[in-house]
């Protein structure tokens, strides 16, 4: 749920913190003074103050990919090149990557990633001792049913819970997950509370398909469902708060209510979006239908960076008409509500965890700030707008 006026930015001296929460943010230098049995301060004074950046969809398993592939919108061509490429990498290299990425996450002011895992890479490898993680497994058995057993029991076994790293899964997209397969991994969802993301309504492409059994997936796919994507999770009873729905570049009559009624959340990628040429996001449409739209980055092997800047630069330039206080909060407190726990994250209020972003701009007021730090692409970033994170005040 959105609150009323979430603490976006400030000039604040410091952040007391206690067991990774914030119990108090201090507007004074004098409250450095303070002492406080079992908390900690963290000193940030001069600076712009903020929640962390929250990626709301990565995978960064591919983020040996990068360079590699070409943009353009041909999507099945790009999806033959990744599997290609990627085949050629050995895991080793994949996983050094991967750990590369986590750590040019945290550098540009991200203290938290929603990561989808095809691979079985997992965190572990990977130290992200900077960030944390809605770690999802994904699963797919592309509806045919001889793949869909162990798919079912490949998530299973991947499921283990670690530190600063939450559990999610990962079906991968509703044209590549069958019914039965969908089921199963509702089942594991609703009896571990965990989160649910999945691609959804890409591509018309897919649609055709789904709806129709038409297209140039019909060559490649069984038989079609012939339901909508969103038929399909609702059936499975997936649709609901847990549901991080990616891309809805797509969404059928009375699709946007319906994912707004059911307080899914959905996820744009606006650097993604451009390398694949899209037609314009429907944001104002699902804005108005009361959707709550948060920000990722998608991989690099469809964006030319992992950085969360660059996702709101890119929004502020698509759509000028959105303030930067919506854009920053896309990648902050609404990109938080992913990790759904008793804590939130991506907002800077007593009680949520203390994942601090903290801001060298000089900007004086806030609505500068914001407008700087939603605005800086290339260059700027670097030489302008050092930033410095703490997770959970550490
Ligand atoms: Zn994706």
């Amino acid at each position: 749920m959105q609150r009323s006026q979430p603490l976006v930015a400030t000039r604040a001296a410091a952040v007391v913190v206690r067991g990774g929460v914030v119990v108090e943010v201090l507007g004074h230098a004098a409250g450095l003074r303070r002492v406080r049995a079992g908390a900690r301060e963290v000193d940030c004074s001069a600076q712009w103050l903020t929640p962390g950046l929250v990626n709301a969809h990565a995978h960064l398993e591919l983020s040996a990919l990068a360079g590699q592939l070409e943009p353009g919108p041909n999507f099945a061509a790009w999806v033959r090149a990744l599997i290609q490429v990627r085949g050629a990498w050995p895991r080793s290299g994949l996983a050094r990557a991967k750990s590369k990425a986590f750590a040019q996450l945290s550098t540009s002011g991200t203290t938290a990633v929603v990561d989808i895992d095809s691979l079985g890479l997992g965190v572990q490898r990977a130290s992200p001792t900077r960030l944390r993680v809605l770690w999802c497994r994904e699963v797919l058995d592309a509806f045919d049913s001889s793949r869909t057993r162990a798919a079912s029991a490949r998530i299973e076994r991947a499921l283990q819970r670690r530190a600063l790293c939450t559990e999610g899964v990962a079906p991968h997209a509703s044209f590549t997950v069958s019914p039965e397969l969908l089921a199963h991994v509702a089942r594991i969802a609703v009896r571990r509370s965990l989160a649910c993301t999945i691609h959804w309504s890409e591509t018309e492409h897919e649609l055709l398909w789904l709806e129709r059994g038409l297209g140039p997936l019909a060559e490649v796919l069984g038989p079609s469902p012939k339901r909508s994507g969103l038929d399909l999770l609702a059936q499975a009873g997936l649709l609901g708060p847990r549901l991080i729905l990616v891309h809805g570049n797509h969404p059928g009559a009375g699709e946007m209510e319906r994912v707004a009624a059911a307080r899914a959340l959905l996820v744009h990628c606006p650097g993604s979006h451009a390398w694949f040429q899209r037609a314009p996001f429907p944001l104002a449409r699902y804005l108005k239908a009361g959707v709550r739209v948060a920000l990722g980055t998608d991989s690099l092997a469809s964006n030319a960076e992992l950085d969360m800047r660059r996702e709101m630069a890119l929004m502020r330039r698509s759509f000028a008409w959105l303030e930067p206080e919506r854009v920053f909060s896309m990648a902050t407190q609404i990109a938080g509500e992913a990790f759904l726990g008793p804590v939130p994250i991506g907002v800077l209020e007593p009680g949520a965890r203390a994942d601090i972003a903290a801001w060298n701009c000089p900007s004086a007021g806030a609505r500068p700030f914001l407008d700087a730090v939603t605005a800086c692409a290339g260059t700027a970033r670097a030489g302008t707008m050092g930033v410095r994170t703490w997770l959970g005040g550490r």
